[in-house]
């Protein structure tokens, strides 16, 4: 028997707040204090977390302090090179920039600062994924065969990260790589069918508060192994405190009924062989 624990992990998805917006907000008191860079690499060794994918939010006002997008982009570089081969960072969208902008800087992000990836955040933007403004940044991430994360945790039918729009997408664009962030929430059933990976970050306990272990491991089955990603949304999670997330997410995976070759690809090997292209 293996245990989550233990087992070699990338955690796709987590949060890192700039030292820089650290030392600008020193009385800030929420989860956002262990959004840290440094407190976050003291804990991966015993967590058995070899690497962290950092996503930004398309809000350069959490980014930098210069509140552009360029400053964004350069402090998640810096934070990749402060702990050398420890985090990736997705390449971050400012949607107060036109459209053919944002494509560029998310070029600049990739070939200068060796950014992974590009994170769109529907919610956070109000620009609907589907939207005519994200279609230049579609074009290059499928041209260039850059990961996009989306984030997706829709309450509605027509929520701007509505499940609906994403399958759009990727009719659109079929050889875009697309990671979808918490799964799609409660419209999953709707990305069955598609190619994506599916990024259980924020989603998985709050998939076994609602539908319990035995249906939340019958929903990961019916997307598989090979489309499923390890990831916790840390330090950010609507029920949890930061320092139950990591726990929550190996008691609930350990439950489940993965082989630890499965459990491999779901912890590793999906967002390896993603971030390695
Ligand atoms: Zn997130």
């Amino acid at each position: 028997m293996f245990d989550w624990r233990t087992l070699k992990k990338i955690d796709a998805h987590i949060h890192i707040l700039p030292d820089a917006v650290h030392e600008a907000n020193p009385d800030s008191d929420d989860v956002w204090v262990y959004a840290d860079i440094h407190k976050y690499h003291s804990m991966m060794d015993a967590l058995n977390i070899e690497k962290a994918v950092i996503m930004p939010f398309n809000d350069p006002m959490l980014m930098s302090m210069e509140f552009t997008i360029s400053a964004v982009h350069k402090n998640l570089y810096d934070m990749k090179q402060r702990y050398p081969g420890r985090f990736y960072a997705f390449a971050d969208i400012d949607t107060r920039n036109t459209s053919a902008e944002s494509a560029e800087a998310i070029c600049h992000a990739i070939d200068v600062y060796s950014l992974d990836g590009i994170k769109l955040h529907p919610n956070n933007t109000g620009v609907a994924l589907d939207s005519e403004y994200n279609q230049a940044i579609f074009v290059l991430a499928q041209e260039r065969n850059i990961p996009v994360a989306i984030h997706s945790y829709p309450n509605s039918e027509d929520d701007p990260s509505a499940a609906v729009r994403i399958v759009k997408i990727l009719e659109e664009y079929p050889k875009l790589t697309v990671i979808i962030s918490h799964m799609g929430a409660y419209q999953w059933e709707q990305l069955l069918p598609t190619h994506a990976y599916m990024d259980i970050s924020a989603i998985l306990p709050d998939y076994v508060r609602t539908y319990g272990i035995e249906k939340t491991n019958s929903i990961m089955r019916k997307f598989g192994a090979d489309r499923l990603i390890f990831a916790s949304d840390y330090p950010d999670n609507r029920f949890l405190q930061p320092e139950e997330i990591y726990n929550s997410y190996f008691d609930i995976l350990n439950q489940m009924d993965f082989t630890q070759a499965e459990a491999e690809m779901i912890a590793y090997g999906n967002i390896g062989k993603i971030l390695s292209t």
